[in-house]
């Protein structure tokens, strides 16, 4: 399949670690949109069981004939970005006797992401790494930004390191596998872009979620490329996380909590961001900065991109407080939320008096 006509391409700009994202179709098994990024001949693809046999062999073919190419298909899920998986990407590399100018590329979901550029970031004191997201959440998230890691036994992303693609290549052609659940859960994030920074993308997506669900590729091209133009602007402002970076975890301290209360997975993580961007909404509301109406427009597209819209069931107000006091924004025991001034217009504030929130979450809808 050609791409050129429909392939869109963004410029992450920092500097001497600047980076293409190119978003298309059909940019899979095409060599022109990898060859430049290839640090040498040796290549090393990380995948896992669930996406190899979809796209491991045509991905393949987009290699430049003379390159010498070794794979790692790990497991699928969660609990595979660990120390145990990142030895064996290292041992695969070792084996071949990959040297340092080998490319690492992570072919899947943000798991194998962010596995995968972490061992990138760690093998002979860093390699080049490129990202091929194959999931709507890691195409508008974690593959944008730089932030590469592992869990530990004792926390999620605890450890890890700042390390830049050489490149992204996005083709949007493989979501038609992605379950609908996953899409809805990486809309989640695209509302979110939407919701912290910009109100005419929300509008936008508000006439467009349902081509999205449908999969339409240039509607999927565009909400993927505002999605990372609107990351990668904020990641440029604050690449380490010290000021308005922290905006794009809007939803998350709810989220958070519901995800840490029903066990990891049982939620997806886009699923309770969905959740918690209602009620980081609700309370805004409650603060006078958003009205009614535009309480139920957030609720009208959440929904309208398979969301749930209400708490669990076995969540009480003091397990969401519980959780939430442990998040790390809090400074000096002062809860800090992402809230909205606007639709468009988030801030990071500790200016919600306790007792507002606490009757927000008796309040909300389980
Ligand atoms: P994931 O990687 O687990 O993928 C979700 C599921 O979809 C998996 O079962 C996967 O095998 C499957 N899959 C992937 N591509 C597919 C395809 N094209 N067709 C069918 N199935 C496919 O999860 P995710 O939602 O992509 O990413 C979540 C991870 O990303 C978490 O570990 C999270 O911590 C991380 N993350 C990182 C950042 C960052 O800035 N680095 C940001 C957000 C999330
Ligand atoms: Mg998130």
């Amino acid at each position: 399949m050609s791409a050129d006509a429909s392939t869109t391409t963004l410029s992450v700009d920092l500097g001497e670690r600047s980076y293409p994202i190119h978003i298309g179709v059909g940019l899979l098994g095409d060599s022109q949109w990898l060859s430049p990024y290839l640090a040498g001949r040796q290549v090393m693809v990380v995948t896992n069981e669930v996406v190899a046999p979809l796209y491991l062999e045509r991905f393949k073919q987009g290699l430049p004939k003379d390159c010498e190419v070794r794979e790692v298909v790990l497991p699928d899920g969660e609990h595979t970005k660990s120390l145990t998986s990142v030895s064996l990407i290292w041992d695969a590399l070792l084996q071949a006797g990959f040297n340092r100018r080998c490319t690492l590329i992570a072919l899947g979901g943000g798991v194998i992401g962010d596995m995968t550029g972490y061992a990138a970031a760690c093998y002979q004191r860093g390699v080049a790494f490129i990202q091929v997201p194959t999931t709507l959440l890691s195409q508008v998230d974690s593959s944008v930004g730089g932030k590469t890691g592992i869990n530990h036994p004792l926390g999620k992303n605890m450890i890890g390191a700042f390390w830049q693609p050489k490149a992204v290549l996005i083709d949007t052609n493989t979501l038609v596998t992605l379950p609908p659940r996953e899409l809805s859960a990486g809309l989640a994030e695209v509302i979110k872009y939407g919701l912290i920074r910009d109100a005419a993308f929300l509008a936008w997506l508000e006439a467009n979620v349902a081509a999205l669900r449908a999969l339409d590729s240039d509607a999927l091209r565009h909400a993927i490329l505002e999605s990372c133009a609107l990351k990668a602007a904020i990641v440029a402002e604050d690449e380490t996380e010290q000021g308005v970076r922290a905006l794009l975890n809007l939803g998350h301290t709810f989220g958070h909590a519901i995800e840490a209360h029903q066990g990891y997975g049982a939620w997806l993580h886009g699923e309770a961001v969905g959740t918690g961007m209602l009620m980081a909404a609700e309370l805004s509301r409650r603060l006078e900065w958003l009205s009614k109406t535009q309480v139920e427009r957030v609720a009208r597209l959440l929904d309208a991109a398979g969301l749930p819209l209400a708490a669990p069931a076995n969540m009480s107000t003091s397990d969401f407080l519980a959780r939430m006091r442990l998040d790390k924004k809090n400074i000096d025991s002062k809860l800090r939320l992402i809230l909205l001034r606007h639709l468009g217009d988030a801030c990071l504030t500790d200016q919600a008096p306790p007792e507002l929130l606490e009757r927000l979450l008796d309040d909300f809808p389980r």
